[in-house]
């Protein structure tokens, strides 16, 4: 059998990229900004829907930083994020000298607890400090609880930056992930569910907003034919290049959402007579992901556990890996105040993300599902 390494996702390409770097070529626009920036905002915009306003940046998390920019958080202020996450959502607090305050999941989206986030702010309040901005991220492509979520910041009013880098595709109750926050983000790094090799979008919903967004991106710079600066600024704009290959990719964002939750299916399937593994699956219709990533939950014994499985993926050539390990036990977030129980922790310690690449071939299922047989057979045996 073919032997080739299986990666946990991979891009794919429409054949549509090379038109667009090619034109960018030819109007010899190759720096950051340009016509194939402004298109490729459009067309998210236009798929977005809910008249969002999109900004193209060079990274997603440039995007979150920008956001908190925007929000006015500054050194000393408190940011509330979602503990179960990458480290991107949180770097950007630090770069701006805020604290972040981490908050543990719930267990149904695997996303930030609404009640263990009442009670993060209610505590904070009482110690004097309003948070300034909520970070939520819809983990994998699974959409947050939104309405609880969204209430409780609305009731505090305190703005949610969303972190959609994981989710573009995803909705809840037919509205867009990313357009439900004062600021969404998207990453379009080469793993995520379309790329444009490097890059991000911020996401509001207002023209002024994006307008103030594109002057921080592009180092501040004032009304003026000379050079002239009154705030610091930030070299954050998509290129002209990376956009073209975004726009190649938006022409099969569905067909690979399609993929993705056909892949989720095909898990599905596998699983159902495996009682010591649990796919994740969105609750009920609300939730529409795009299964960026399909993960599972493996119930340790004696003879198996999560790690166990994983290095019988890896003895095949088969890239699976754990569920981020929590912000709170980051050495580099260690001090920081946390608020919740253990279920982040939970679901790191039992949590693995599954090969889910657009462009995952039948050969490819057959030798993902051959490694499970084998596992589960050799364990009842
Ligand atoms: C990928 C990712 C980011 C950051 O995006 P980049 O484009 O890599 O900077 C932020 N948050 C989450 C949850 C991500 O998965």
């Amino acid at each position: 059998m073919n032997n080739k390494r299986i990666f946990l996702s991979l891009s794919q390409q429409s054949g549509f990229e090379q038109l667009y770097i090619q034109k960018a070529l030819d109007d010899n626009w190759i720096t950051s900004g340009g016509p194939n920036v402004n298109d490729f905002e459009e067309v998210l915009e236009n798929y977005l829907g809910d008249e969002s306003y999109v900004t193209a940046l060079n990274s997603g998390t440039s995007a979150i930083h920008l956001a908190l920019i925007l929000l006015g958080v500054k050194t000393g202020d408190e940011v509330i994020c979602q503990s179960l996450t990458f480290s991107a959502s949180a770097n950007p607090i630090l770069y701006q000298g805020a604290i972040p305050v981490f908050v543990d999941s719930e267990p149904e989206t695997w996303n930030i607890c609404p009640e263990q986030l009442e009670i993060a702010i209610c505590d904070r309040i009482k110690t004097g400090k309003k948070p300034k901005a909520i970070i939520a991220v819809h983990l994998y492509g699974n959409p947050y609880m939104v309405d609880e979520i969204h209430a409780i910041a609305d009731r505090y009013k305190i703005p949610v930056i969303e972190d959609s880098a994981e989710a573009l595709g995803s909705s809840y109750k037919g509205k867009k992930c990313g357009t439900f926050g004062t600021f969404g983000i998207l990453s379009f790094n080469g793993n995520k569910i379309i790329t444009t090799s490097s890059g991000g979008a911020l996401i509001s919903n207002s023209k002024k907003i994006k307008e103030r967004a594109v002057f921080y991106a592009t180092q501040s710079k004032d009304e003026a034919v000379h050079y002239q600066h009154s705030q610091v600024g930030y070299n954050y704009r998509m290129s002209n290049i990376c956009a073209g290959v975004g726009l190649g990719q938006m022409k099969i964002l569905d067909k690979n959402i399609n993929s993705r939750r056909t892949i989720n299916h095909f898990y599905k399937e596998i699983f159902k007579d495996i009682q010591e593994i649990e796919l994740f699956q969105t609750a009920d219709d609300d939730f529409f992901s795009n299964y960026w990533l399909s993960t599972i939950l493996v119930t340790e014994n004696k003879k198996i556990n999560r790690e166990t499985l994983r290095l019988a993926f890896e003895s095949m050539n088969i890239e699976c890996r754990p569920v981020w390990k929590p912000m709170h036990l980051q050495p580099v977030f260690s001090g920081y105040p946390y608020y919740g129980k253990d279920v982040a922790e939970n679901l790191f310690e039992r949590g693995l993300c599954l090969p889910s690449g657009s462009g995952l071939t039948k050969e490819e299922k057959e030798r993902i599902k051959e490694v499970i047989k084998i596992f589960f057979n050799n364990y009842n045996s």
